[in-house]
């Protein structure tokens, strides 16, 4: 593997294991994954053996205390051998981290242990059918009742929910008071009254299931993350990290597509000679590799800026930014050198293609992203 500037010999260490890992045990199967919609919750077990499941957690919580560079490496070698594993893990962080960062040490030590060692698989649910992009327009509310809360609202779009033993659920307390009005609550699955309907039928990531959830449930105030009104603070926070979740995805999905169109342009002969011969297309190479190596530096410099403690909000929104683009062009330009070979589903730059297109949409669309830069550049 190539050596990353400024990451550490054990952070490539680690990757170099998962690498092993997600090329004999994932890759092999990602294309039955993706076309029988197989959940990738099957890999969980094991995943937690190698430390991915709590990957993000200090050792206090079970976790393996990665830094955010190893975290980086260890997804970017998922994506690239099946991007709906790596999406699934990401759902998973992003209700660990929403609980390590929001929750006190009852919640942590109930739900952060049990989560590293692959037991209880968690969900993220701040979206809703008319509020993604502005999660602010929430609707659901919590209402206090009893020694609980009585949580009513509809949640959208929810990676893991058929299979997540709890879900991280963000409701309005004080509805009044706009996003400091919102608190963020751990519902168990099982819960009377959380319903989790079948899977959407998505265009790629097809092993990692989004669900639509409806709750007319009460949980315990004890599952309240913090002080009521923090849930906001926490997601954003939590949005922070996991951006960079989807641009270490980006980075592994762009390597897999890279790989494919050298092979391929090695190989295909177009006009006596092979495509890789054409100055027209060495040059679309050169323009893949060089905005790959720009996402995977802007992708380093936030999480060393997140390793080192300082804050990283915008650097974590330019490479997500960047890399998620990066990615729509890079596997784009592969399936052209493809040719028709490309548009079929017997070459795994289709599923690519395919696998790419959220990582500009969820966890804030590119459009938010830009947003949320200018809004720094602006300050
Ligand atoms: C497969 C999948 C998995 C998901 N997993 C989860 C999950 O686990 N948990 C969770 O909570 N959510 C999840 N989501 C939801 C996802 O985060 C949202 O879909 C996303 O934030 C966009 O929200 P939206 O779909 O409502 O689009 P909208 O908010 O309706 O936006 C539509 C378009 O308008 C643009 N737009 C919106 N506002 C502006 C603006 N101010 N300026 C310019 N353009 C703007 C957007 O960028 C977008 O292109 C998932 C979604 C998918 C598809």
């Amino acid at each position: 593997m190539l050596k990353r500037l400024g990451v550490s010999e054990a952070d490539h260490e680690i990757a170099d294991a998962i690498r092993r890992y997600a090329q004999t045990e994932l890759a092999p199967h990602a294309a039955q994954v993706d076309h029988d919609e197989i959940a990738t919750t099957r890999y969980v077990s094991a995943l937690a053996e190698l430390g991915v499941m709590g990957m993000n957690l200090p050792e206090r919580w079970g976790g393996i205390g990665a830094t955010p560079a190893a975290i980086i490496l260890a997804l970017a070698e998922i994506a690239g051998a099946c991007a709906s594993t790596s999406s699934m893990i990401g759902a998973h962080y992003l209700a660990t981290d929403s609980i390590l960062i929001g929750g006190d040490d009852d919640l942590r030590a109930r739900y952060l242990p049990a989560a590293a060692a692959g037991e209880k698989l968690g969900a993220f649910a701040l979206t809703e059918p008319q509020a993604g992009s502005n999660p602010a327009g929430m609707k659901t509310q919590a209402v206090r009742e009893g020694d609980g809360y009585r949580l009513r609202g509809v949640k959208h779009f929810i990676s893991n929910a058929g299979a997540a033993q709890f879900i991280v659920v963000y409701a309005k307390t004080a509805p009044e008071h706009g996003t400091r009005g919102i608190s963020a609550f751990v519902v168990d699955a099982g819960t009377p009254g959380v319903t989790v309907a079948g899977a959407e039928k998505l265009m790629g990531i097809r092993g990692a299931p989004a669900h639509e959830v409806a709750l007319d449930c009460v949980v315990p105030a004890a599952n309240r993350l913090g002080e009521e009104g923090t849930g906001f603070r926490t997601a954003m926070k939590v949005l922070d990290n996991s951006r960079l979740d989807v641009a270490a995805t980006s980075l592994g999905i762009a390597e897999a597509a890279l790989g494919d169109a050298v092979e391929w342009a090695k190989q295909r002969e177009v006009g006596g000679e092979p495509l890789a011969r054409k100055q027209g297309l060495q040059w679309v190479f050169a323009d893949m590799k060089t905005r790959l190596e720009a996402a995977w530096l802007l992708t380093l410099q936030a999480a060393a800026r997140r390793g080192a403690g300082e804050p990283f909000t915008d650097a974590a929104s330019m490479a997500k930014l960047y890399a998620s683009e990066m990615v729509g062009f890079v596997t784009d330009a592969a399936l052209q050198m493809h040719g028709g070979y490309g548009f079929t589903r017997e070459m795994r730059i289709e599923r690519l293609v395919r696998d790419a297109r959220i990582l500009r949409i969820y966890e804030g669309s590119s459009e938010i992203q830009r947003t949320v830069i200018a809004r720094s550049v602006l300050a």
